[in-house]
Formats: structure tokens, sequence, C-alpha cells
């Protein structure tokens, strides 16, 4: 059977939030897989901010996505084919897939994932690369001291929500930067943050008075911008502020602004560091293993925003992440992850 392979690629460089025509929709056909490679049928896309970053072509991590080329995504999907040794047909596979419908791979970054851990979406949220990201970035980068206080921004998001938990559980007082009262609720009442601050509402600095007298020591920074700003004059001594990213300046038109207050970082004799998880990827186990541990206790709470959704709906879903419209990890889930995919000989 001959399989069609409907594909959003990369049109267009975009200015500001990515519009329709910034995008191609492609129906092609499958390749055949040589020896060492699988086919593999992509059910769940990851929806991350890092993508906007990826369709600029400037000095990164990675380099970035080419015109015409289809687009870079996380993704979960079955092995329905298979000429390489390591992946069976049938297996569950994690991997950078991209926005199409299928996917052939030669295995390189691919895991095979365990559905008894979680579901799909959990694989691409908490047991993916977003715990990774919130579990390197406070652990190894941010370092916290029990009964420290730590800040996330982005707090509801997929990284935020993982990294202020995995806080919460060094002991630390940990405290949210979210959008909204909801969002806020969320993480007082549900995830055990002992503050939130709805930065669409209330004024950051002046809550951070009341909450952090003492001063942030951890702030894992999601956001950038005025949240950055106002976090750095509230720092105690010592502080580190660890740069995961900068979601309120990835579509801007003006040029990304940095922070003004920087010099607070001398005054507090604080740091400042970037990191970008990929630099962890032979630790990635080690993680997983005990981020699989606090969620089956417990201890860890994951929320999954699973739009079902076609390929061509990937652009909207994605400027919904840009609205703040998620909570938890925002995922796409493909008309094959819910049985509408004929089976495949
Ligand atoms: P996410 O946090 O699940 O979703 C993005 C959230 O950002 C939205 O829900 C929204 O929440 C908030 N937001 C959107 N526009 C904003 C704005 N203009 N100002 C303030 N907040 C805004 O997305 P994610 O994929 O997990 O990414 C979160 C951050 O982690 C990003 O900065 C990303 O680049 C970074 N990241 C870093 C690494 C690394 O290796 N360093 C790896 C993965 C991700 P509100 O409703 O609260 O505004």
């Amino acid at each position: 059977m001959q399989l069609t392979n409907r594909q959003c690629r990369l049109a267009a460089r975009p200015e500001g939030l990515p519009k329709p025509s910034d995008w191609d929709f492609v129906d092609a056909a499958v390749a055949a897989i040589a020896d060492g490679e699988f086919l593999v049928r992509v059910e769940y896309l990851s929806i991350d901010a890092a993508m906007r970053g990826w369709m600029t072509p400037v000095r990164s991590y990675i380099p970035p996505v080419e015109i015409g080329d289809v687009m870079r995504a996380a993704a979960m999907g079955r092995v329905i084919q298979s000429r390489h040794l390591d992946f069976q047909v049938g297996d569950y596979v994690n991997g950078a897939f991209g926005v199409q419908e299928y996917a052939v791979s030669d295995g390189e970054g691919v895991r095979v994932v365990d559905l008894a851990l979680g579901s799909p979406a959990t694989h691409l949220g908490v047991l993916g690369l977003s715990g990774l990201t919130a579990y390197f970035g406070i652990l190894d980068v941010g370092k916290p001291q029990p009964g420290q206080t730590v800040v996330v921004s982005g707090a509801a998001g997929s990284v935020g929500s993982i990294a202020g938990q995995i806080a919460r559980l060094q002991e630390c007082r940990t405290i949210g930067i979210a959008g909204g009262p909801a969002k806020c609720d969320w993480l007082v009442k549900e995830l055990g943050f002992d503050a939130a601050i709805d930065y669409k509402s209330q004024n950051v600095r002046r809550q951070l008075r009341e909450l952090a007298p003492q001063g942030v020591d951890v702030f894992l920074d999601n956001v950038g911008g005025d949240v950055l700003d106002d976090v750095l004059v509230r720092l105690a001594p010592h502080a580190r502020v660890v740069i995961s990213g900068a979601i309120s300046q990835y579509n801007t038109t003006e040029g990304m602004r940095g922070p003004a207050n920087y010099m607070q970082l001398l005054v507090s004799r604080a740091s400042m560091t970037g990191f970008v998880i990929f630099d962890y990827a032979k630790r990635y186990r080690e993680a997983l293993t005990q981020l699989a541990g606090w969620l089956d206790s417990g201890a860890l709470h994951a929320r999954e925003d699973v739009v079902e959704a076609d390929i061509d709906d990937f652009p909207d879903v994605l400027l919904s992440l840009f609205r703040g419209a998620n909570t938890g990890k925002l995922a796409m889930a493909l008309p094959a992850a819910l049985g509408n995919e004929g089976a495949v000989a």
C-alpha cells in the first residue's frame, strides 16, 4: 500500500508571530526504508516554545529549519516497518520526527518508551524534553538548597510547572509566575507551590517583596523581558539566575530586549547562566528514572493539554502556545493516535 505523508514545511522566515503564508502543506510519498532504518507513524506532536527559535536563521544551539524543510518537532509514534535491529514493529518511540504523519529514521536520538510509565503526551512532557529541562535547569544549574526561595516564570507551562515542583521536592519555598488566576490557583492548590504571582494583573516586584522578603535564591526564567527585570531587583546574595528561555521575546519585531537591571547581579554577587538541555544527553536516563519515580509516587503531578488535530492545524496550535492557551504540556494528537488511520501492512 502506497502511503501518503502529509507534511508541514517551512515556507518563509516569519517576522513576528508566524502567519499562514509562512507554511506549506504537502502530500509527499513515504520513502522506502533502507537497511538500518525504520518507519514511524507519528501519533503525537510536541508543541514547544523553542520551535519559534528554530525558524530563525541566527547563531543558535541547533541549526535552523531551512526553507522547504519539514518543520522540526519532537514527537511520539509507532514503528510500522523496520530494517533496524534495535527498533521493532510495534515499538512506541520518541524522537524528532517533525510535523508530518510518517517519518523514516535511522534511530539517532530515538528512544523506545514504556507506555506503562505514562501516556504518549506524558512522554513528551514530564518524561520528555520538558521534564529533562526542568530537572537539569533546577538541580544542576540552579542548585537550590533546602529552605531557599526558588522562583519560576512561565510556571504553568510545561517546563515551568515541573521545575517548580522539583524545587518544592528539594524543600525550597517555591513561587511561580504565570498568566491569569486559574493558572495561579492550579500552581498553589494542585502542584503545591507556596505562592503564585499573576503577572498579567499583579505587580510582580511588589508581590515578590512580600512573598520573598529575604530575596530570591534561584530564578529559573522561561520568559525574559519585564519579568526577568522584576526578579533581578529581588535577588538574594549569591543568587543563581537560570536562563531556560525568553518566550516574551521570541516573536518580537524590535530586536530581543536584554535585562536592564543586570547590574543587580553585581550588587547581589549573583550569577546568570544559560543552559541547553541537549548538553545533558548522557544523563537523560538518570533524570528520566527519577522523574518517572516521582510521577509514580505522586510526588510530581503532570498535566498535558492535548489538542486533537490534523497536520494542517499545527500553525494554529503553535500560536495558541504564544497566547498562553495551554496549562502544562501542549501536544497535538494526530488522527493516527485516535485510531482513525487504517492498519498498515
Ligand atoms: P510552555 O511553558 O508550555 O508554554 C509557553 C507559556 O509561556 C504559555 O503557556 C504562556 O503562559 C507563556 N507565555 C507566552 N507568551 C508569553 C509572554 N509574551 N510573556 C510571558 N509569558 C508568555 O512552553 P515550553 O515549550 O515548556 O517552553 C517554556 C520555556 O522553556 C521556553 O522559554 C523555552 O524556550 C524553554 N526551553 C528551554 C530549553 C533549554 O534547553 N534551555 C528546553 C526546552 C524549553 P502564561 O499564560 O503564563 O503567559
